[in-house]
């Protein structure tokens, strides 16, 4: 650990902190952020007492997510008095939404650096280094060009590709267009390089990623839609299998679904949001569809895609939300069945519509909303699960189990996970399993003979 009047080497100095937070987008930016600081020399370390450069990636989707970074920054005023060469950077969309702000509450931060500016850190560090504290790069309007370090990413077989960023939609609760900015799509062919360059460096499956991935291809030439991105990706070879995250229902559309039918490697699953089953709270989270529109759609895909699974999002406690209003959810994940869900209570964020709304809907009543949809998704998984019985699945192996030591664990096309008992030279392959048991979240099997 270094002491005071210590001098520092390049080497020394060039030590990085990184903690992310939030969403599969800000990972992604991590590992990219991650993988241009190394090519730059830096080393990542794990502890923040061993980094000269301690760099905190955050998310703004709630409060709490943002108070637990400003409690990291101030444990960090002692260090900072201590060690005052150490530099402290803030990125991400708290970086975004609270800009030059985030240096008055915490004067001790050197770096605020917006969701559009990631790609510049090595330069914005050595400007601090050489000029001193207190560099703002927030700037909005910057196309954000990575190159992919493609060694760098946490799983050797699985990679995410960003393929458009920023969301038009402006959805009442939702703080994601002000600090991610407006929608921007990379080109086909700029995606299926680096798929390739990923594809050629191992990995088996890539999953595309936008905010709101169905207006994938708004703005540029030609009119191209998320369907032919798709397409373009289908002759890749060695590559086994796409996904894409995350669906707005008011952007997809059938032809896309059509166009998914006819692909051999788009997987059979798809996350589409449906964030309430009641018309009149979609129509005050400013949604653009109805609850009828929603299921007319699913049914459509589910009858063009043979096995597929749906995932959605659901907000519980949006302001005014009556028990009606509740029970029209409730029916909605009854009659869809979906293969599982992510349940939010609805928490209000400075500067989005919603916050202009009376947030009436008593904690309490949001925590009982929320236990009473997760029960019924738990219930609802464990039924779909359990038709998966005796049957044979394939699955990518992604390599030893987290939580069973000794076992394999991988994932089927409808993104199930599976724990099998198998050797680690299995890791990147597909393989069939044999289900067993199940539980709502786990599939657990045996190799399939032959
Ligand atoms: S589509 Fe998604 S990211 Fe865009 S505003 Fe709505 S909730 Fe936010």
């Amino acid at each position: 650990m270094m002491s005071s009047s210590h001098f520092f080497t390049d080497r020394e100095y060039k030590t990085v902190f990184f903690e992310t937070f939030g969403c599969q987008m800000n990972k992604l930016d991590a590992e990219l952020s991650l993988g241009l600081l190394q090519e730059d020399g830096y080393r990542i370390v794990d502890k923040v007492e061993d980094a000269y450069v301690v760099l905190f990636n955050t998310c703004s989707v709630r409060q709490h997510a943002e108070d637990k970074v400003y409690s990291h920054l101030g444990a960090l005023k002692t260090l900072k008095k201590k060690h005052p060469e150490v530099i402290i950077g803030v990125l991400g969309c708290m970086a975004q939404k609270d800009g030059k702000a985030i240096f008055k509450r915490m004067p001790h931060v050197d770096l605020v650096c917006g969701t559009r500016m990631f790609s510049r850190l090595p330069e914005l560090i050595l400007t601090i280094r050489n000029h001193g504290s207190h560099v703002l790069a927030v700037d909005e309007d910057q196309v954000v060009s990575v190159k992919r370090v493609a060694a760098y990413r946490p799983n050797a077989y699985q990679a995410f590709v960003t393929v458009m960023r920023g969301c038009d939609n402006f959805c009442s609760y939702c703080i994601v267009p002000y600090v991610r900015g407006r929608e921007i799509s990379r080109t086909i062919s700029d995606i299926k390089e680096e798929v390739q360059s990923l594809v050629s460096n191992g990995c088996k499956e890539i999953t595309l990623l936008g905010q709101n991935i169905n207006s994938y291809g708004k703005g540029l030439p030609g009119n191209v839609n998320l369907g032919d991105l798709l397409s373009a990706l289908e002759d890749v070879d060695a590559l086994d299998r796409v996904r894409f995250v995350t669906s707005h229902p008011a952007d997809m559309s059938r032809d896309i679904i059509r166009t998914i039918s006819r692909l051999k490697k788009v997987c059979e699953h798809i996350h589409m949001p449906a964030q309430s089953g009641s018309d009149r709270v979609l129509g005050l989270m400013r949604r653009g569809y109805t609850s009828g529109y929603y299921r007319e759609l699913i049914s459509f895909a589910r009858e063009h895609i043979p096995h597929l699974a749906v995932a959605s999002d659901f907000i519980v406690g949006f302001p005014g939300e009556t028990e009606e209003d509740f029970q029209e959810t409730v029916q909605m994940m009854e009659d869809i069945r979906f293969q599982n869900c992510f349940i939010f209570k609805y928490s209000p964020r400075t500067g989005t519509k919603a916050a202009e709304l009376i947030d009436d809907v008593a904690d309490e009543v949001k925590r009982e909303r929320n236990l009473k949809l997760l029960e019924l998704q738990k219930r609802i998984s464990l039924e779909e699960n359990k038709k998966v019985l005796d049957k044979k699945v394939q699955v990518l192996v992604e390599g030893g189990s987290k939580s069973d030591p000794g076992k394999l664990s991988g994932r089927t096309r409808q993104n199930h996970i599976v724990i099998f008992r198998g050797t680690p030279d299995l890791a990147g392959k597909l393989v069939n399993i044999t289900i067993q048991e199940v539980t709502d979240l786990t599939l657990f099997g045996k190799l399939a003979k032959g």
